[in-house]
Formats: C-alpha cells, sequence, structure tokens
C-alpha cells in the first residue's frame, strides 16, 4: 500500500463511522478509498479500476467524470455561491429547476419543494400531508401505508416508512403511525399454486380491507416506489398498481410515488409511474436528479396538496417547515445541466435500449445453481441467491452468500450491492453495450 494509502486508512479508522458498516469489522480491514472516476469507471487509491455496478448509490446517471456538472457548479459558484429559500427570497437556478420539473413530471404535478436528501424529501412529504389534512379540518386523517421491504429513507420518520428489519433494530422505529402491507413479491411471497393475476388481486383486497378496518378517516396517504431498490429490487405484479391508484382514489387517500431511485429513466422510461401506469398525487425524486454530484431531493405535488398547503399558509401566515440549504443554488444549478445532459445525449432512451441486453443477461444468470430469481426492468436488476432453488431457503446467516459474491465481483473489478440475499445491479445510465457485457462477465467470474 502507498504511504498516502496508509495514513487515509489509519485515519478513517481512527476517525470515523460509516452508514451502513459493521464499525468492528470496518477498523479490522479499513476502508475502500476511492479517489479518481472516468466515465462508467471509478479507481481506488491503489489505482485498481472498477465498474460502477450500482452507479454509486443507484444515482449516478452521467458517470463519474462529467465536466459539464463541474463547469455548472463553478459557474454558479462564481456567481451566487448560496443563497437561501425562506421568507419569499429566491434564486434563479431554483427556479428554474422548479419549472423544468413541473414540464418533466406527469400532468399536474406542477409545484416543487426542493430539500438535500431523499430522507428528508420524505419527511417533508409526512409533514405536508399532516398540515394540509389539519387544514382541511380531518386531524384524525394521519396514518400512511407502506410495505415491508420499502425503502423510504432512514430519519425518524421517513425511517417509520421504511420496511426493512435493519433500519427499525435498535432504533427504536417505526415510530409514526404507519401500517406495513405485503411486499409485492410475487415470487417470494406468493401462495402455492396461486398465479401472479390472484396475487395481484390478494394485495388489493389487503389493502382494501386494511383501510376499511382501520378506517379510511384515519389513513391519509400510500407510499412506494414504483420498483422497490434497496429492499432488493423489487417488480411489481402485473396490475399492482392501477389496482392501488384506484383504492386510495376511492377512499380519498393520498398517492405517493418515491422515485428516488426510479425516476428519470431508471426503468427504461421517464418514471416508474409513467411505466406502470399511474398518476401519483406526490411525487418525490432524488439521486440522478444531480446524478449525485451535489446533495439534492424535490418534492412534486398536485394542486390539491398544494392549494390545502397554500390556504393554511396564509391563514397561520407561514410554512413551518425548510431547511437552510433547501433549493441550494449549487445543487439546482447542477440538476439543470445534468437533466440537459440527460435530453440532449438521449441518455434515459440509451437505458432503454439497453434495457434488453441487461434483462437477456440477468436472465442468463437464473439457471445458476445459487440464483433463486434474477428480476429487473430498464437498467436495475437483482439476483436473489438461495440455499436451495426448490425450497427458496435462504443462506445462513441471512445475507452471507450476497456478500461473499459482491465481495469477489468487487476484485474482479465490478462494483455491486448486496441487499440482504440479493446482489443488485443499477449503472450508470450512459453505459455501453460494452460496459453492460464487462459487468456480467465480472459478476458471472
Ligand atoms: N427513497 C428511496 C426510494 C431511496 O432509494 C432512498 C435512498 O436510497 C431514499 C428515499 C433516501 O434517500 P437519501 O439516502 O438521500 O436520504
Amino acid at each position: 500500500m502507498s504511504t498516502l494509502s496508509n495514513s487515509l486508512h489509519a485515519a478513517d479508522v481512527a476517525h470515523s463511522i460509516h452508514p451502513y458498516t459493521n464499525a468492528r469489522l470496518h477498523e479490522e480491514q479499513g476502508p475502500l478509498i476511492m479517489t479518481r472516476g472516468d466515465g462508467a469507471r471509478v479507481y481506488d487509491s491503489e489505482g485498481k479500476e472498477y465498474i460502477e455496478g450500482l452507479a454509486g448509490l443507484w444515482s449516478v446517471a452521467v458517470g463519474f467524470s462529467e465536466p459539464r456538472l463541474r463547469e455548472a457548479a463553478m459557474k454558479q459558484m462564481e456567481e451566487l455561491p448560496y443563497y437561501h429559500s425562506f421568507a419569499h427570497k429566491a434564486n434563479e437556478p431554483a427556479i428554474r429547476l422548479a419549472e423544468k420539473l413541473a414540464e418533466m413530471t406527469p400532468d399536474g404535478l406542477n409545484r416543487a419543494f426542493f430539500t438535500n436528501s431523499g430522507s428528508e424529501a420524505n419527511d417533508t412529504v409526512i409533514k405536508m400531508v399532516w398540515f394540509m389534512n389539519n387544514a382541511l379540518g380531518r386531524p384524525e386523517k394521519k396514518k400512511f401505508l407502506s410495505r415491508t421491504k420499502a425503502y423510504h429513507g432512514i430519519t425518524v420518520a421517513s425511517g417509520s416508512l421504511t420496511g426493512l428489519p435493519g433500519n427499525h433494530r435498535d432504533f427504536d422505529l417505526p415510530i409514526i403511525p404507519v401500517t406495513h402491507l405485503t411486499c409485492p413479491h410475487f415470487w417470494r411471497n406468493g401462495a402455492e399454486g396461486e398465479t401472479e393475476a390472484e396475487f395481484t388481486a390478494r394485495l388489493l383486497t389487503e389493502l382494501e380491507e386494511t383501510i376499511v378496518a382501520e378506517g379510511p378517516d384515519t389513513i391519509a396517504a400510500f407510499i412506494g416506489e414504483p420498483v422497490m431498490g434497496a429492499g432488493g429490487v423489487i417488480t411489481p405484479p402485473q396490475g399492482y398498481w392501477p389496482g392501488v391508484a384506484e383504492i386510495c382514489a376511492k377512499y380519498d387517500i393520498l398517492l405517493v410515488s418515491d422515485e428516488v431511485i426510479n425516476g428519470f429513466g431508471r426503468l427504461g422510461a421517464r418514471f416508474g409511474c409513467e411505466k406502470y401506469g399511474f398518476v401519483p398525487d406526490i411525487m418525490v425524486v432524488s439521486k440522478q436528479l444531480t446524478s449525485s454530484y451535489m446533495p439534492l431531493a424535490a418534492i412534486m405535488m398536485n394542486d390539491k396538496v398544494y392549494n390545502a398547503i397554500a390556504d393554511n399558509t396564509a391563514k397561520l401566515g407561514t410554512f413551518g417547515h425548510g431547511y437552510t440549504t433547501s433549493g441550494h443554488p449549487v445543487s439546482c444549478a447542477v440538476a439543470l445541466e445534468n437533466l440537459a445532459i440527460l435530453e440532449e445525449r438521449d441518455l434515459m432512451g440509451n437505458a432503454a435500449r439497453l434495457a434488453p441486453l441487461f434483462q437477456e443477461k440477468l436472465q442468463a444468470l437464473a439457471s445458476h445453481p445459487l440464483v433463486g430469481e434474477a428480476r429487473g426492468v430498464g437498467l436495475i436488476g437483482g439476483l436473489e441467491l438461495v440455499a436451495d432453488k426448490e425450497t427458496k431457503a435462504a443462506f445462513e446467516p441471512a445475507g452471507s452468500m450476497a456478500a461473499r459474491v459482491v465481495k469477489h465481483a468487487q476484485e474482479a473489478g465490478l462494483i455491486c450491492r448486496n441487499i440482504y440475499e440479493t446482489v443488485a445491479l443499477c449503472p450508470p445510465l450512459m453505459i455501453t453495450e460494452e460496459d453492460v457485457e464487462i459487468i456480467f462477465a465480472r459478476l458471472t467470474q
């Protein structure tokens, strides 16, 4: 190891605690320090090359070396590095970005509120929905419906919406009123002999029965990722989303589409809700919004939500919510440039064009003795590993085999991610056909 690597390793082990990391194991093995990016590739402090099979954290659409994003950030830094959005203040990039998102997102989602992260955005959604229902004189209508294996963030409230045991255990979550419904994963949760259509019907019945049992007047919103990402890349069964949307509308329950991973072309369509044929009341985007070069998330809402909130601010005198860096001009300038690149280079189209090859390569691994299910859509995929293909029994201890596969893939020069027993892939939207071949060659190796 070089002297620089050595000193960085030592300093990291001495002074940092990492997200989603076993701290004691980290003290033993130290960090993998990335020092450089080039297109779909990143290089560590020893100069080793990796193809980024997860686009960082499902987020770097344009690759790891886009000069236009650097220049957009520098230009904004020079002109106005910071201004806030409180009390009628505004900045040009934030205004332009809200306008751009209103144009790009499905009809009706006309307003944007900016936060720094997806978690903060979902926290804000919860507060907006509560604020709205208090204003409408229905203070009982506060509960959220989510699903097991959902990922909506990690703050106290958004972490409550998340439906993964690792995000609840020993954190005393969930803490807000939320009911987690069955994860819409047919291969894992379908009953013996049940067809996919029957599975969908059963989940929709569960949804409606839950609403009726708990009382429609107590349920404010249903939140879901069109394709679940951090819960293990779970694609919905046929007819699920239109069914959910219909039931939510019937009981006056807001539908929130969490598109933090799905948004901006990941699924081969612009947004997940468009892919699966439903129109949400609220949509949350982040990650590929700036390719994660700068922290930013946006909550898009329709006029029904906006007007209820706006009327209440007129009554109370203010909307008592917002972050110091809401609508940060540098983040918004980078987002605008990133969206311009997505459009000019047709990177969402590129994802759609490469999807058949990517999915074919993924499915080719379905017959591997370790693979229980290969699943995905667009440029996202997961391989769920099993100890026994017949019984679908997972390896013991949970997640151990996927962790081994990911470790070996890393040695072979591929970064991917293990989520419990699933190996997840979600490469940058700018990858080439050759990159897809390399990703699967290294994974297979
Ligand atoms: N929602 C979804 C669907 C996500 O995948 C994530 C992060 O992966 C979040 C919310 C939380 O975003 P953040 O990590 O920026 O807080």
